[in-house]
């Protein structure tokens, strides 16, 4: 069955769209930790980010690292923290933190709640970089 991401990233489950190229899709997490928390995910369909393919895994990074300079720009931080969980969606992403101190990075810390106007404006702040 295919994972929600992959529901996402052929259109059949909405979601707040980054960007996306021929073998990657970037969206906006439901439930950041921060405004700007992006989601990194190959089209492929892999559960384990270290079961990814050589070139598939570089890749991912290198699109990510794009992704990253426009949340950097569009939202004031430090820096953007970078982490793979995958123990919720098994379909292997990088999570892209926007992040000030070690604590920006508690995935038990509660979530934040923003509402659709919100995360639009945010996805409307970092297309301003892409
Ligand atoms: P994990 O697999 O542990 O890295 O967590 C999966 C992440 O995907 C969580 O941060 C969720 O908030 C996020 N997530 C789950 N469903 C959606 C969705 N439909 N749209 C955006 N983010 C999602």
């Amino acid at each position: 069955m295919a994972t929600i991401f992959t529901k996402i990233i052929n259109g059949e489950i909405p979601s707040y769209k980054v960007a996306e190229d021929d073998n990657y899709y970037a969206f906006l997490d439901i439930n950041p930790l921060a405004k700007g928390h992006t989601l990194v995910v190959p089209k492929k369909e892999v559960d384990y980010m270290f079961d990814l393919d050589d070139e598939t895994l570089a890749g991912l990074n290198i699109f990510a690292k794009k992704i990253a300079k426009a949340i950097e720009k569009a939202v004031p931080c430090k820096r953007i923290g970078t982490t793979v969980i995958g123990l919720e969606v098994p379909h292997a992403h990088l999570h892209l933190i926007p992040i000030n101190g070690i604590n920006d990075m508690n995935f038990e810390k509660p979530k934040l709640k923003l509402s659709d106007e919100e995360f639009k404006q945010i996805l409307a702040d970092i297309h301003k970089y892409l």
